[in-house]
């Protein structure tokens, strides 16, 4: 099988200074791809500025032979973002939405303002690139899409309320726009984590983090987003040189109505808990058709008497 190559595809990596970010700008760019390094280069809670961030990364980019440019704009100006890579290389074809902050509180002391910035750079910014980057993927028929979430949104974490949600945002997010864009060849997915990296340095237990090197990461984001690559719509949760697929799943449940006379008391609802929760027979809904075509024929066969 032939190595894997990015040629003549122009990759916008958001928060590409650091961490993960790096990481995919490192590989892509080692594969052939013209590489915008997009960093705001602020502090972990979405303080500051700086172009240094950035422009390390472009430089050891073209020290290793390959192609890069910087980018300074907050993913807020999503639009820029893109604005940049086609001043610079007249075109784009993948865009990772990776930038990131934290703010990290217990429930009851998260602020407006903790609520907001950790919202405005993951959630908006997301929307904002990726929408600035849609009609154009539209127009040339081709566009790869990735969103990143987190285990802390799909399964909660202490003190990560504002950032859960945001990640769980992200996650319809990216469910939706591979909808939208599947008939262009537009394929999203999210990828979901686990890595060393400034905003897990003290989550991390020690011995862990020294192995979660975001190099194992990106190899699994860069597949995602290959021409020959058909996954689309997807969740993938990565770290350490492993990679799944994560799939929202649904208990068989129970219908608490006999004839299509009958109402749903109470009572009903607690006598049939044990099946409305037995996850023994847990399905995958593929889409939003199958999950509600579940509850239509149970509904036909109250109607037809069945
Ligand atoms: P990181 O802090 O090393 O990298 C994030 C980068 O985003 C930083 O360089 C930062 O300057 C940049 N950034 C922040 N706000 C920005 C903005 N408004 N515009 C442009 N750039 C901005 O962290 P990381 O761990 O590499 O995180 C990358 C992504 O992965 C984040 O979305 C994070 O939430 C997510 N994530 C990481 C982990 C993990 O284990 N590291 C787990 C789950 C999710």
């Amino acid at each position: 099988m032939s190595d894997l190559r990015y040629d003549g595809r122009v990759v916008v990596v958001t928060g590409a200074g650091a961490g993960l970010g790096k990481a995919y700008a490192l590989l892509f760019a080692s594969k052939g791809a013209k590489v915008v390094v997009n960093d705001l280069g602020g502090g972990r809670h979405g303080d500051g500025s700086s172009s240094k961030a950035a422009d390390d990364v472009v430089e050891e980019i073209k020290k290793n032979g390959g192609t890069a440019v910087a980018d300074y704009n907050s993913v807020v100006d999503g639009d820029k973002v893109i604005k940049t890579a086609l001043d610079n290389f007249g075109r784009v074809d993948v865009l990772i939405n990776n930038a990131g902050i934290l703010r990290d509180k217990s429930f009851a002391r998260i602020s407006d303002v903790d609520w907001d910035l950790v919202h405005a750079v993951h959630l908006k910014g997301s929307f904002k690139t990726t929408q600035a980057a849609f009609p154009i993927f539209k127009k040339q028929n081709y566009g790869r899409i990735i969103m990143t979430a987190s285990n802390s949104g799909l399964y909660g974490n202490f003190g990560q309320a504002n950032y859960s949600a945001a990640k769980m945002g992200i996650v319809g997010l990216s469910s939706t726009v591979a909808i939208e864009g599947r008939k262009n060849n537009i394929h999203c997915n999210v990828i979901v984590p686990t890595a060393a990296s400034r905003l897990t340095e003290d989550i991390l237990p020690p011995e862990l983090y020294a192995e979660l090197k975001p190099e194992l990461i990106a190899p699994v984001v860069a597949w995602l987003c290959h021409e020959n690559c058909t996954e689309t719509g997807s969740m993938i949760e990565s770290g350490a040189g492993w990679a799944g697929k994560c799939q929202i799943v649904r208990a068989d449940g129970k219908l608490m109505r006999q004839t299509i006379a009958d109402g749903v008391s109470v009572e009903k609802v607690r006598d049939s808990w044990d099946k409305i929760t037995d996850m023994n027979s847990m399905q995958h809904m593929g889409s939003i058709q199958e999950a509600t075509g579940a509850l239509m024929s149970s509904l036909e066969g109250l109607r037809s008497g069945a």
